[in-house]
């Protein structure tokens, strides 16, 4: 490369987006409107579980397993397909990261994977939304969604507990990097990605 050129290289950086807030807050759908705008790829863990329950792999099977009683299935892996998938997708723009990292463990590992390609989280939103109206929410969408594990109270509570206890955590992990905002996620669909994509954009 000539010395012209080099100097006139800017290597370009990612927009790389955590999506956060538990289960029933909004994610999924706000993850596709970020998407139309922004182009970025949406990596959504629990979409990548349900693809692998759906071909039957050994994986799905003993993801199921833990997924279906509103259980987190282990760092490892999930860890393995976000690799993977950051592999597949290096012309990226960037990443809505939806539904991880659910750990701190997974914070850390997601923060080793983007460093060693040069970059990094551009910062993490999270949508705001009370236990009832999740619960609410989530047995609504159970109706049409076909997911087992919208469709049993019982589970519904173990998922927002497993949220409350080994997920919240994950905010503080972005907050230290003084890279965390929180958005009101109660509201129209537009109202709330109004208030995402100003926070997106100030970033
Ligand atoms: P979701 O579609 O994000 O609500 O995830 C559905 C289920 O998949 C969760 O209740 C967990 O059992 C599992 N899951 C999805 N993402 C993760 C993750 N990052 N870490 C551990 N378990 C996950």
């Amino acid at each position: 490369m000539h010395r012209e050129a080099f100097l006139n290289f800017q290597p370009k950086s990612m927009l790389n987006l955590v999506l956060f807030g538990p289960p029933g807050a909004g994610k999924g759908t706000q993850s596709q409107k970020l998407i139309e705008k922004y182009g970025l790829i949406h990596l959504s863990t629990g979409d990548l579980l349900r693809s692998e329950i759906a071909q039957g792999t050994e994986l799905g099977l003993e993801a199921k397993k833990l997924m279906d009683q509103g259980i987190l299935v282990p760092d490892a892996v999930v860890i393995g397909m976000i690799s993977h998938k950051l592999d597949a997708n290096r012309d990226a723009a960037g990443f809505i990261f939806d539904g991880f990292p659910r750990t701190v463990a997974q914070a850390e590992a997601l923060d080793q994977l983007l460093h060693s390609k040069g970059e990094n989280i551009s910062g993490m939103i999270a949508l705001e939304v009370g236990d009832e109206e999740l619960e609410h929410r989530l047995l609504l969408r159970g109706k049409n969604s076909g997911r087992a594990d919208d469709a049993n109270p019982e589970v519904i509570r173990k998922r927002i507990k497993e949220y409350n206890d080994k997920t919240t955590p994950v905010a503080d992990f972005y907050r230290s990097q003084n890279k965390f905002t929180s958005v009101n996620g109660i509201g129209s669909i537009e109202e709330i990605f109004d208030s995402i994509s100003a926070v997106t954009e100030a970033l």
